[in-house]
């Protein structure tokens, strides 16, 4: 099948006709230009539709997709897209070609500043990450092409701001692809001997993986668990890399370089696969997580458990529902798009939504890029930890936070007048660091007021610009 006619198949009448008139409009405007690989440039804009198509979002994107260089580029003009394929389009289009030529110029500085239009940008409008996302995917299939400094540049920029955003944004499956086109070009003699060192070990365990597999099906099957999809996987290179540093690079020790994955249709499920490979199999010690009754603070859920498994091998295994995988592969995206009854399914509770929202009432707290920066950092490259009201709503936060930053989390007004908290049921002092999991209850006093002391230990750039507000240490926060 051609890819457009993966692009047009099983949508509605309407949709089709945007879609070829955006494949019409960009194959005219991009008629003269090649990629470097020396195909005609259109075929970039569709490969970045193909991919969104893959990730199932709606028709507006797929236009966009193929329209996201066209602004740059071409000869067409803004008047042009909005009359031909309405506002949306437009500004997710403008808001792709911001972001590039800020890209291009490649300093430091402006790098800080891509990232912020790139994250404002998505807090308007979250497909413009997405667009952003299969545009890179696709440039780094094509990297070989650019010169050797660019490359890399390029290449580590994937590693170090895709891949995070990605992440955060619990698109599991992307995040692993960036890293993965990207690897070879940021890191090329790293990722040659990791390649050489560890393809005795792949074989290895798929090998085992594939003779060991019929036995688990049988057995969830005699005990009566005949719903379940048993499946593995294999863990991605730039994956693998990153923990090796943590295990002294030794292979040995990798216990899920090939995870067992059980699917299974509810959570009760779930459990009762547990407890029949715990009677299979002698789990490890301090090794069984349940990251569904307490999820990741990513929102990640399943239930991992290691165990000596068939021929004494060590295995990890990764059960979950099918709506658990989705969210793990996909994440926001997955409730981006369109759900089989046509419907949008967003559900405004789910954690990525809240941080792009929270994103959005930064824009008012922060005055330049530097200071986004560094707040961002803070936010999305270091841990981060659930915490829980006593009426069990949740706040992510980053790791470090204390109780006058759940407060602030929780509204201005009650950070403003926290006077103590309670951490589990005991009185804790405001500059005690939270841990996840904490269940936090904030004592308010009519009375109280922000001092200067709480700046030493707050975390969050939320507390930290209304404290300094109130304390008349900051004259105006950028309207
Ligand atoms: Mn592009």
């Amino acid at each position: 099948m051609s890819d457009m006619e993966t692009l047009l198949r099983g949508k509605p009448e309407a949709d089709i006709a945007r879609i070829k008139a955006a494949y019409e409009y960009a194959t005219r405007m991009h008629a003269d230009q090649k990629r470097l690989s020396g195909e005609p440039y259109v075929t970039h804009v569709v490969a970045v539709a193909v991919m969104l198509n893959e990730m199932k979002l709606d028709t507006t994107s797929l236009v966009a997709g193929l329209l996201h260089d066209t602004l740059e580029d071409t000869s067409a003009t803004a008047q042009d897209i909005e009359k031909h394929f309405g506002k949306d389009v437009l500004f997710l289009v403008k808001a792709v070609t911001k972001i590039k030529e800020l890209e291009e110029r490649g300093t430091q500085e402006t790098s800080y500043k891509t990232l912020m239009r790139m994250i404002f940008a998505m807090a308007e409008d979250v497909r413009v990450i997405f667009i952003k996302i299969a545009d890179r995917i696709h440039n780094l299939r094509t990297l070989q092409y650019l010169p050797p400094e660019k490359r890399r540049r390029k290449a580590l920029e994937s590693i170090k701001i895709y891949a995070p955003i990605a992440e955060r944004l619990n698109m599991g499956d992307m995040k692993g692809r960036i890293e993965d086109l990207a690897f070879p070009h940021a890191y090329p003699k790293e990722y040659a001997e990791l390649l050489e060192q560890s393809s005795r070990y792949y074989k290895e365990r798929v090998v085992y993986a594939e003779r060991v597999k019929p036995k688990i099906i049988k057995y969830l099957y005699d005990y009566g668990v005949r719903d379940s999809i048993v499946d593995y996987r294999v863990k991605r290179y730039f994956s693998l890399f990153e923990k090796l540093k943590r295990y002294e690079e030794n292979f040995e020790l990798i216990y899920d370089l090939v995870a067992f994955r059980i699917v299974v249709p509810d959570i009760a499920r779930c459990y009762e696969v547990l407890g029949i490979l715990h009677q299979q199999y002698r789990p490890l010690p301090k090794r069984v997580k349940d990251y569904i009754a307490m999820p990741k603070p990513n929102g990640y859920q399943s239930l991992h458990t290691t165990v000596f498994c068939e021929e004494g091998a060590i295995v990890e295994f990764q059960i979950r529902t099918k709506e658990m995988h989705a969210h793990a592969e996909s994440g926001i995206a997955a409730h981006w798009a369109y759900g089989e009854s046509g419907k949008r399914n967003i559900k405004a509770e789910t954690a990525e939504l809240e941080w792009v929202n929270k994103l959005k009432r930064w824009k008012e707290l922060i005055a330049d890029h530097r200071e986004f920066f560094e707040a961002l950092k803070l936010d999305m490259f270091r841990n981060r930890i659930f915490v829980f009201t006593p009426k069990g709503d949740i706040k992510d936060l980053p790791e470090g936070s204390t109780p006058v930053d759940f407060a602030y989390a929780i509204h201005s007004d009650i950070g403003n007048h926290c006077a103590g908290s309670k951490i589990n049921g005991k009185m804790i002092s405001l500059d005690h660091q939270l841990q996840n999991n904490d269940v936090c209850e904030i004592l308010v006093s009519k009375k109280q007021k922000p001092s200067r002391g709480w700046l030493d230990s707050v975390k969050t750039i939320e507390a930290a610009r209304r404290i300094k507000h109130v304390l008349g240490l900051v004259k105006k926060s950028r309207a």
